[in-house]
Parts: C-alpha cells; structure tokens; sequence
C-alpha cells in the first residue's frame, strides 16, 4: 500500500495545489478530505490528478459528528496514515454578526480549530502506526499556519490583530450567549479568522510538546505565503478582492500563486530533510526581504508572543479537550 496523505479542504487553493503536487509525485496516495465531494471530484480531474491516486471523503469540520464519521470512515478503508494536513479554513471578514457551527461554536474558530483539533486527536493512534517506509522517513502532522502568528512582519501587524486575550469567551463555550470571540470581546469575523490561525499554531505546539517524543511523528506549521487568489478571500467585498493580489505582488512581495504554495506545503508534508517536529517554516519570496537572510527553500520562522505562550497553549489545549468531548 503507498503512503497515504489526508489534507483537508482540498477543494481548492492551497488544499487542492498541495493534493496535485503529492498525487503527481506517483509516491503518495491522496486522501481530499472536504465537505462539497461533488466540487473535489471536479477540481482534482480539471489539474488532471491521476485516477486511482486519490480518494474523496466526506468531512464537514463545522460538524463534530462529521468529524468523527471521516475518522471511522477512513479507519473502515483500511489504509495506513502516514501524514495528516489540516488545511481547510473559513474566512468571514464581512460578516456582521457571527454564525454558528452544527455544535453551536463560533464558525471561523469551530472549523479552523475545534473541527481541527477533534480530527487530529482522534487519528493519533492511525499516525503513529505508520510503516517508517514513506517519503518522509516519518509521521508527520502539518497545521497550516498563517502569518497574523508571526508578528515580524508587516502583515502580521495589520489591524485587527489576533489575541485571545484570558480564553474568557472560549472559556464560556464561544456560543455567543456570552461572546462569540474567544477573548470574550464584540464579535469580529476578520479577528475571529485571525485568533482561530493562532489556536492552530498554538496546538501544532502542544502537540509537539506532549506527543513528538512517545510518538515520533513530527509536528510542523507553515505559512506558504499569500495566496491572494484562492476562495479564502470569497468573502471579502470585491475591490479588496481585485486589488490584494497586485498589492501583494508589488508591494509587500507576499505573493505566491496557489501552484507554488501547493508546492511548498507538499514538500513541507514529504522532504525528509524537514523533518524537525515544532517548527513554523515559511519562505523567503524576495531574496532582499527583511525577514530573512539566508538562502531560498523552507526556513524556520520565529512566531508571535502569543503562539509562543506555553501557558496559554496548554489552556486552549485543557477547554478544546473539554469543548469536543474528548473528555
Ligand atoms: P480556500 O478557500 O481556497 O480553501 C479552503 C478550503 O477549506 C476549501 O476546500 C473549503 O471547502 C474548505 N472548508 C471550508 N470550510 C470547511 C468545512 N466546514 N469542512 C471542510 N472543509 C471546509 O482557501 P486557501 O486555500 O487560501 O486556504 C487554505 C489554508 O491556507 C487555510 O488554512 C488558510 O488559513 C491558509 N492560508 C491562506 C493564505 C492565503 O493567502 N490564501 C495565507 C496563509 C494561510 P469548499 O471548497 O467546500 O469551500
């Protein structure tokens, strides 16, 4: 059986990009997992994903009971799980007042990280059976990152920034009887995306904090660049979406396309020489950039204050278990 790969949200974007790049490598086999099957199907047969390299399963992660029908789904298939990328994302910068998932939390922070976090808890065991014959060399687990986790940047830094704050509104169930931000504070779609990037970079840490050593896989995050045409920006009001890629292009030079950004998360998924578990990478796009100096490829990147707050990860950690039933 070849190596298997589960990346949620591959229906598009940066999801769609990385399943092609691994399915045409010939030396994985793709799992999309994604909520519009129809829309998949259709996506992986317009990049001319090779038939029988990749399967489609449902998974709806603004449904916890969706979440744990994927997983004895995918247990029922029968393969092995040699990598797990948490991908899929909601990005509601519009939205005036909050909406909510099947489970009554915040959407943007119910699928980016509760949907998340139950999915990756509940495939542990499936990862760290993993035959050591894969690309990789090991089990990985990849939580896309973003770059409102790494406030060394300009973009890290634009208004309104992530924070949450003492986990009040989190604390309260995020079903908006109290608050619908996990700080506790008025709703904010474009804030709510922003902390949820945050709560998967905090996880990805305390996974590889409480998991790496007993397990072996390794746990990583990325932020790929901007990826300033994909549907995460499907939301916005259309002059936004009509200037921020020449912005991104020309002026703050952030800009991939959804190829390369595919590119850069499969390598991230399958080059054995980025297997350091813990890490954040991201890549230099200007060679003249401020961030970085050194040479081009995967670079590991500091992360914000808050991503590197231990106490606050292992808070969010503590109610998530409780918020998905993990208990
Ligand atoms: P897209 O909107 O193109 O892709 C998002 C994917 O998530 C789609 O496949 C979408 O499915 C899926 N999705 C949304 N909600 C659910 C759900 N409830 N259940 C299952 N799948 C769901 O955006 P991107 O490719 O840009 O985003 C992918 C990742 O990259 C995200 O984690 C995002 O935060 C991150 N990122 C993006 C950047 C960018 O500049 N675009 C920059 C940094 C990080 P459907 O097709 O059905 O809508």
């Amino acid at each position: 059986q070849k190596p298997t790969v589960v990346i949620t949200g591959a229906s598009s974007g940066l999801g769609l990009n990385a399943a092609n790049s691994l399915a045409q490598s010939g030396d994985w086999h793709v799992i999309m997992a994604c909520r519009d099957f129809a829309k998949a199907e259709k996506a992986a047969q317009k990049l001319g994903m090779p038939k029988g390299s990749y399967t489609v399963m449902h998974l709806d992660l603004a449904s916890l009971e969706s979440v744990r029908q994927f997983v004895q789904n995918f247990k029922n298939s029968g393969r092995r799980l040699d990598a797990l990328v948490a991908n899929a994302a909601v990005y509601l910068p519009t939205a005036k007042e909050p909406t909510f998932t099947a489970d009554g939390f915040e959407l943007s922070v119910g699928t980016n990280h509760l949907g998340h976090f139950l999915l990756v808890n509940l495939l542990m065991d499936e990862l760290k059976q993993a035959p050591s014959n894969n690309p990789a060399g090991a089990p990985r687990c990849i939580i896309v990152g973003s770059i409102t986790g790494n406030t060394n940047t300009l973009a890290g830094n634009v208004p309104p920034k992530a924070d949450l704050g003492d986990l009040r509104g989190l604390m309260n169930g995020l079903d908006g009887r109290n608050s619908s931000m996990i700080n506790g504070g008025e709703f904010d779609g474009a804030k709510a995306y922003k902390d949820s990037k945050v709560c998967n970079m905090l996880t990805m840490r305390q996974l590889h904090q409480r998991f790496h050593e007993s397990t072996g896989i390794a746990f990583a995050s990325l932020y790929p660049g901007c990826i300033a045409e994909t549907g995460l920006f499907r939301n916005h009001v259309s002059l936004f979406r009509t200037l921020f890629p020449p912005f991104q292009k020309y002026i703050t030079k952030g800009y991939v396309s959804e190829e390369e950004a595919g590119r850069r998360l499969a390598q991230v998924v399958s080059d054995p020489s980025l297997n350091k578990s813990g890490v954040y990478w991201s890549w230099d796009n200007t060679k003249s950039s401020l961030w970085f100096e050194e040479e081009e490829g995967a670079l590991e990147n500091t992360v914000s204050e808050e991503v590197s707050n231990d106490v606050k990860g292992a808070k969010l950690w503590e109610k998530s278990v409780a918020l998905v039933g993990l208990e």
